[in-house]
């Protein structure tokens, strides 16, 4: 028996090739996703990297949990979620998506931006848990209990790719780094994971429009949310309550 990730990537093979869906009786379907979304994957040749080698988060001089709060929540790729679907941890996805308050909106601007996306409103999220909430996946320890297994934002975090300026920066979110030759290796697969990582939203885009009977053969459709289905749900964070 092949695991969900095996079938997901054979499937994309039938799909990989942008001449292969424009040339096919689901030419319109592939004009109509083009016509809101951009499909053609970026070259990592072609970004610049704004980062200094060797730069990587120092999380044990790190006073903040950047594994919770409400906007810190972990929105999965269709990859994320086979990995979950393979090694049993489906206990830890949920398809609703926080409802962002107008004043987290407010303090974060691109929160809109996700609610607007359909790719948000369509994939899972991670579970989080208590009132400060916290990723599930997180152990009493403050470790990651899905490591080597992390989701695809988590593994390239805090590497950020800008695709309107062409380079990767590094998250505002993350305050503390360290820098050494020892960790140039580190810092260049960070580098090449938040390029990976957005050409697998790309992926994502492209199947959920194209092979999405696909998808629930594999497994994969018993977490997207429906288009006539209320991805969100209202939350309360401490963090963000009105001052
Ligand atoms: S914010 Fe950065 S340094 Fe702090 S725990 Fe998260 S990744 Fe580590
Ligand atoms: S999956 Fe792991 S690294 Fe990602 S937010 Fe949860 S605990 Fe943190």
């Amino acid at each position: 028996m092949m695991t969900a990730e095996a079938q997901l990537n054979d499937l994309w093979e039938g799909y990989r090739s942008k001449w292969r869906r424009l040339l096919s009786p689901k030419m319109i379907r592939e004009l109509t996703l083009r016509a809101s979304f951009d499909v053609d994957p970026i070259n990592p040749r072609k970004i610049a990297n704004n980062i200094p080698k060797g730069r990587v988060p120092d999380c044990n001089q790190c006073e903040d949990i950047c594994c919770a709060g409400v906007t810190n929540v972990v929105s999965l790729r269709l990859a994320d979620i086979a990995v979950l679907i393979d090694i049993e941890r489906t206990d830890l996805i949920t398809k609703k998506k926080p409802r962002f308050s107008p004043v987290m909106i407010r303090r974060k601007p691109q929160l809109q931006d996700l609610m607007d996306s359909e790719l948000w409103r369509t994939l899972p999220v991670l579970r989080q848990v208590g009132e400060q909430r916290i990723c599930a996946a997180l152990t009493p320890e403050l470790k990651c209990s899905l490591y080597p297994h992390w989701p695809t934002s988590c593994a390239r975090f805090p590497y950020t790719l800008s695709k309107a300026r062409k380079a990767v920066f590094w998250g505002k979110r993350c305050p503390v780094y360290q820098e050494a030759v020892e960790h140039v290796e580190q810092s260049e697969s960070l580098f090449a994971r938040s390029v990976s990582g957005y050409n697998e939203r790309i992926r994502d885009a492209v199947l959920l429009h194209h092979a999405r009977k696909d998808l629930d053969r594999i497994g994969l459709g018993a977490w997207l949310t429906g288009s006539k289905e209320d991805p969100f749900e209202p939350v309360h964070d401490p963090r963000n309550a009105e001052p």
